[in-house]
Formats: structure tokens, sequence, C-alpha cells
């Protein structure tokens, strides 16, 4: 039988007081009285707003920074975000009207999506965001709808490089792919995209998500800026904006560590005179969901049940994957490991073990595997962190037919 002690790091975000964990100031026993029931989510304002500053300090100020909403919908959040990034990216038509509800200028709105249906191209070319093309094809019919909404659209190229971010949680760049053009054959989009009239902003180069290594995503950075400067090298059009994604990801399991973003900003620094004189018009921008708000989130569900089967302790809780899909191993797909988690209302464990499972008929439904939590009671509060991103949007809330988590922004 395997051990894992719960990861404390990744709580310096939420202060111990007495024994009990802080969140978003307010003690998380008065937390979940005002929230009304478990289980829920908490966003940290302040934590987020701390982690764009951090970026800030070490990105050169020409760099953007755009917030990914598929890593947390919920509006009152993307409303907060909306105030501390220069824009929003979108993945929907749902997605597009929570960025608009914000107020927020259309024009620093992004929307990328491998199939955007009519109505979605309709509303974003109506609404004046930048289309991040996915194929020869969509941008005929940007086109096509253009010339009906009498609106020349926004349009900048989604490209697939021929590399990948080694390293990341997820591949979306490099080899065959749905998303994105392959960068072989931009050199024909491009043409096409002059030849259409319409109003060209620059590329969009996503290679992966949740890495944890400095070098991979600096390199990667490296090879999306030089083929930006291939690409812009024999089109007509003017390149005004470069996304290069992001990828930044945040530590889950014991042995991961929080990158340390300064490297990056020096590395993007260098990179400035050189795209200063090819592209004088271009803004260079970073895309980050995971990272701006990861770890500023909590689910906190409550112990409904604790029952010893056979020398083993289980907290049986009234949430669990059906909520938290990622924190369960995404349906077994993976090998699972534990998240940090810890019983809010009693931080200090007695060293002995427990396992928390949700209460979906299912042994994939765990938040904690064998972890340090055989302390808690029934009607404790159980607490996963680094729950801020991917976490009620997207797991399969229907599933049994329990209740949704109540989301809350602190
Ligand atoms: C998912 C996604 C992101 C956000 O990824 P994170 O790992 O949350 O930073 C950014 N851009 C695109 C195109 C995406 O699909």
């Amino acid at each position: 039988m395997t051990s894992t002690k719960p990861q404390h790091a990744p709580q310096i975000h939420f202060p111990v007081v007495d024994d009990v964990l802080q969140v978003g100031g307010i003690p998380l026993p008065r937390l979940a009285e005002r929230v009304g029931r478990t289980p829920f989510y908490a966003v940290d304002r302040r934590v987020c707003s701390a982690q764009v500053a951090t970026l800030r300090a070490v990105l050169p100020p020409a760099v953007a920074l755009h917030y990914s909403i598929k890593a947390n919908p919920m509006p009152a959040l993307v409303q907060h975000m909306a105030g501390l990034v220069d824009g929003l990216d979108v993945a929907s038509g749902g997605e597009l009207r929570t960025a608009l509800d914000t107020g927020i200028d259309p024009a620093r709105i992004s929307f990328a999506g491998p199939a955007k249906v009519e109505g979605e191209l309709r509303q974003a070319i109506a609404a004046g965001v930048c289309l991040n093309i996915e194929s020869g094809n969509e941008l005929a019919n940007a086109a096509r709808i253009g010339d009906l909404l009498g609106i020349t659209p926004r349009v900048a190229l989604r490209i697939n490089p021929e590399f990948e971010l080694k390293s990341s949680g997820m591949r979306m760049g490099g080899g065959a792919k749905p998303f994105g053009i392959d960068a072989e054959q931009a050199p024909q989009v491009l043409q096409q995209a002059a030849a259409l009239g319409l109003d060209f902003q620059g590329f969009h180069i996503y290679c992966g998500s949740q890495s944890l290594r400095l070098d991979a995503i600096i390199e990667a950075q490296s090879r999306s800026i030089e083929l930006a400067l291939r690409l812009a090298g024999d089109s007509p059009l003017t390149v005004r904006q470069l996304n290069i994604g992001g990828g930044l990801g945040i530590p889950y399991f014991p042995g991961e560590a929080r990158i340390d973003p300064t490297p990056l900003g020096e590395h993007l620094a260098g990179w400035l005179p050189r795209l200063a004189q090819a592209l004088p018009e271009a803004r260079l921008a970073l895309e980050l969901g995971r990272y701006l708000v990861g770890e500023a989130g909590v689910y906190v569900a409550r112990v409904i049940d604790r029952k010893v089967s056979r020398g083993e302790v289980f907290l049986v809780l009234d949430g669990g994957m059906h909520h938290h899909l990622a924190a369960s191993g995404n349906l077994g797909q993976v090998i699972r490991k534990n998240y940090p988690v810890a019983i809010g209302n009693r931080m200090a464990p007695d060293g002995s073990l427990a396992s928390a499972t949700g209460p979906l008929c299912t042994p994939l439904d765990i938040l904690a595997d064998r972890m340090e939590l055989g302390h808690a009671r029934i009607g404790d509060l159980v607490v996963v962190f680094q729950s801020g991103a991917y976490g009620a949007s997207a797991s399969p809330a229907m599933f049994l037919g329990h209740p949704p988590a109540l989301e809350v922004l602190v």
C-alpha cells in the first residue's frame, strides 16, 4: 500500500489560521455557510490578480497577455480577468457571449476552434471579433458571411506547426492535427485571404498545454516566432498580431514544481528587436488559461459518511468526479495521481490515511487515494487544491443526476 502525503506547496495562496483554511480571506466553514451548500468551487480573485501581476512584471510591456476562457468560463471570473488582461480567447459561441457580456472591446476577443458553425461565424463577424481561421474552407465561409452582413471579417490564421511543445500534458500542434492550417499549406491560404480582401490580423500558433519545462516552452516559442517570420516573409499581408500560445502549466502532483517565468520574459525580450524590424506592426501575444486561474481555485465537498472497510478508511463525499473529472483521474484513462487534498476545517493531519470518494456508483469516483486524511470526521470539508481551471465546465455534471457544483468568485 503506497501512501501519498498531501502536497502543501500549492496551499501557499491560502493561509491557514488556527488549523482552518482561509479562502478569499474567509475561514472555510464560514465560506461554506455563505455559499449555502456543498459541493462548490471557490476562485479567489486576488490570487488571479497576483498571478497576472507576477507574469506582467517579467514580460516586456510590448507582449500582450490573453486569457483563454475555456480554462474557467465562470462569468464573474471572466469579468474579473477582462479587467486584467489585454484580450480574451474563446472557443465557442457560448464563450463568445460570455466574453462580449464583460463589455470588453470586441477587437480584443479572438475565436479559435475547429468546427465553427454558421451561427457562430455570423455572431463573431457581426460582433467584430478576430476569427482564428482553422482551414481554407472556414476562410471561404467567413468571406461569404462577411459579404452577406456587409462587414469585412477580421481574421488570423491558426497554424499547425511542424513541431510540438515537448513534455506538454496535451499536444495541440505538430504532426497531423484537426487544429489549424498545416504550416506547409499556409502560403496558399494566405494568398486566398489576400484575394478575398479579408481584414488580416496575423497568426495564431498554439502547440501545447500544461508544460512545466521552461526549456521546452522557450524552444516552442522560438520556433513559433521563426515560423511566423518565415510565413510573413512570402506573404503580401501585414501581420498585426502574433499569438504564440502559452502552454505554461501548474504543479498538480508530488515532485512537480512551479515554473519561474523570469527567463520567459527575458527570452521574449530578446526577440523583440528582430520582430520590430521584420514585422513592425505586429504585437506579440501569449494566451494562457490554466496558469492564470488554476492555482486560484479550490473544490470543496463535505464528508457525508466515514467508513472502515477491511482496515481502510473511506471518506464518502457529497461531491466527486461528476464535478471534478481531472482530480478523479479522467475516467481512469490515465494512471491516477492524487491532486493536493486536505481537510479544510482541520488542516493538521495526524498521519493516518483515508481515501476520499464521491457519491457515484463507480470505483472511478475517487478524489483522494490513501492520503493523510484519516483524521477527518463526518461533516468536515474536503478541499481539492489547484482546481481553478478545467473543473466544473470540464466535468460530466449530468452523470448520475446529482446537482451541479455551485461556483463562486471570492
Ligand atoms: C486550451 C487552449 C488554451 C489554454 O490552455 P491552458 O493550458 O489552459 O493555458 C489556449 N489556447 C488554445 C488555442 C487552446 O485550445
